[in-house]
């Protein structure tokens, strides 16, 4: 009976992740989606806490485990400090910081699955698909959980230069497959009949001490896959490390024959690795590229293209005028938009100008801002209606007819060395092509780089101006100035 309530949670959990993550993909539906998700992990626990039971091979039958008051205990104690840690932990993090704080969960979950690797793989000596399952899931778990920890400290600028070593795609290429070959070699040897690694079941010093290596091995080989990528790189390895984590979480379900943990893992895995997918798109990666760490290989940080040309300055009275008297105005927002918290003081000048008949609509780029759908979590903060959000892909044949292009913060995305200039990182990454419009107006603090630590061109354009500021600051001027115009 227990068990058929237990497989019910499962279900339970399993249907809810699926709904939720449909809902996710709609920011209006985003937060109901999310707490679905959690309603249905907390099922789960609960049910894996109280439920579970020890199937008797002779009778079939389910039989209750023994558990001290101890265990429980400590297991309360363990989700109490994590929820705690979490709870404060998310509710205290920046919008800017989000995907720091995804690559540390995620870099935690990847730990979880290594840790159940390194315990469970002295319980199954001899058995060969359990093996594969907590070696795979203990391997792949490490290089997630030490790449997660590498991302995060370059995402929070600890690390803010990418590291390579000498021929390090040579270098990563041979230590991956190393870890492949110990990985297999030790499988084989832990479960082949007459191995000197196990006897009767029972694993020897000598296997537990080959496993420690391997999981030594996985962690160097997660920080070495990491450490030479570069910034504007960077979401495609987070979002792949997370496919990595569902993976690993997924090995776990299929070892202990869970089907939640496997449902999990295999829709984090599939998202990550769709995610990945859309990214590479985005910045015009190959996947292999992604996968053997050769990203930016060799390229310099800096453009080669010599920037020539002077810039120029507008004052705020004249951005005014200029957007007072213009038909259709499409705003760029980058991550600028995000630090400055100007989200809601455009919105005000998108209902201004909108007044005056001015029709206005925002150019999102899927990596503006410091993760994936930033910009659009961003506007929906301050009530920008979805349809006014316009994708690159259908955005760009429209600047030619734009008579203003606001860029707000925004830097990487608009430079157009991603297409001119073969020498660029950013080099063949779409962008949105403001340079057609025919004004430009930037909006920034200083003539500093974007995320990709290179200039940009665009400022140099004879169309384009600098309103240099603080978004919020700028724009709030903006704002009052309009508010004088006719
Ligand atoms: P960028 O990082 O290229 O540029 C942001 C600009 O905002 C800076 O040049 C900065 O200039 C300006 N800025 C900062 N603070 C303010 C402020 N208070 N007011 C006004 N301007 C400000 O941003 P983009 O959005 O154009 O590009 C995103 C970059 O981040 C890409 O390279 C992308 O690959 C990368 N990335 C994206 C992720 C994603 O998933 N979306 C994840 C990780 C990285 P100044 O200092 O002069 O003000």
């Amino acid at each position: 009976m227990k068990h058929s309530i237990l497989e019910l949670c499962y279900l339970l959990g399993s249907v809810t992740f699926i709904l939720g993550m449909k809902m996710m993909g709609n920011a209006k539906s985003a937060r109901k989606g999310n707490i679905i998700g959690a309603i249905g992990m907390t099922i789960a626990i609960l049910g894996t806490i109280f439920l579970t039971q020890r199937k008797n091979e002779t009778t079939g039958s389910y039989e209750d485990l023994t558990v001290s008051g101890l265990v429980y205990g400590l297991i309360f104690l363990a989700l109490g400090l994590g929820t705690i840690i979490g709870w404060l932990t998310a509710k205290k993090v920046q919008m800017t910081k989000m995907p720091e704080l995804v690559s540390m969960f995620n870099g935690m979950g990847g730990a979880c699955a290594a840790l159940i690797g390194l315990m469970e793989f002295e319980h199954y000596a001899g058995d060969s698909g359990a093996l594969i399952a907590i070696v795979s899931g203990m391997v792949i778990g490490s290089v997630s959980f030490s790449g997660s920890i590498i991302a995060y400290l370059k995402l929070n600028g600890t690390m803010n230069k990418p590291i390579r070593l000498p021929s390090y795609n040579i270098m990563n290429t041979v230590v991956m497959i190393g870890v492949i070959g110990f990985s297999s070699w030790l499988i084989y040897s832990c479960s082949a009949a007459g191995s000197a690694l196990w006897s009767a079941g029972e694993m020897s010093a000598t296997a537990q001490s080959l496993l420690y290596a391997l999981f030594a091995c996985a962690v160097v080989y997660g920080i070495l896959f990491t450490i030479p990528i570069g910034g504007a790189d960077m979401p495609v390895v987070i979002s792949l490390l997370n496919s990595f984590t569902g993976l690993a979480a997924a090995f776990g379900g299929f070892l202990y024959g869970n089907y939640i943990m496997l449902t999990g893992g295999i829709l984090v895995g599939s998202a990550g690795t769709l995610l990945t997918l859309e990214m590479c798109k985005a910045m015009n990666r190959p996947l292999w590229n992604v996968i053997f760490g050769a990203f930016g290989g060799g390229a310099s940080t800096a453009s080669a293209t010599e920037v020539k040309g002077a810039i120029k300055d507008i004052s705020t009275t004249d951005v005014a005028v200029l957007m007072n008297y213009s038909r259709k105005v499409v705003i760029v927002p980058g991550y600028g938009l995000a630090v400055a918290q100007a989200q809601h003081i455009i919105k005000e000048l998108e209902t201004l100008l909108e007044e005056r008949g001015v029709e206005v609509k925002y150019a999102i780029h899927p990596v503006a801002g410091r993760m994936p759908g930033h910009m659009n979590v961003l506007l929906a903060e301050s009530n920008v209606s979805y349809d006014k959000l316009v994708e690159m892909d259908d955005i760009n044949p429209e600047f030619e007819q734009t008579d203003v292009v606001l860029v707000v913060g925004a830097n990487d995305v608009v430079n157009p060395a991603a297409k001119s200039d073969p020498a660029s990182p950013i080099y063949g990454m779409p962008i949105l092509e403001v340079d057609k419009a025919k004004n430009i107006i930037v909006n920034k603090r200083s003539m500093s780089a974007g995320y990709a630590g290179i200039d940009n061109l665009l400022f140099y354009d004879p169309k384009c101006s600098m309103f240099f500021g603080d978004a919020k600051k700028a724009l709030t001027e903006l704002v009052a100035e309009l508010k004088t115009m006719d």
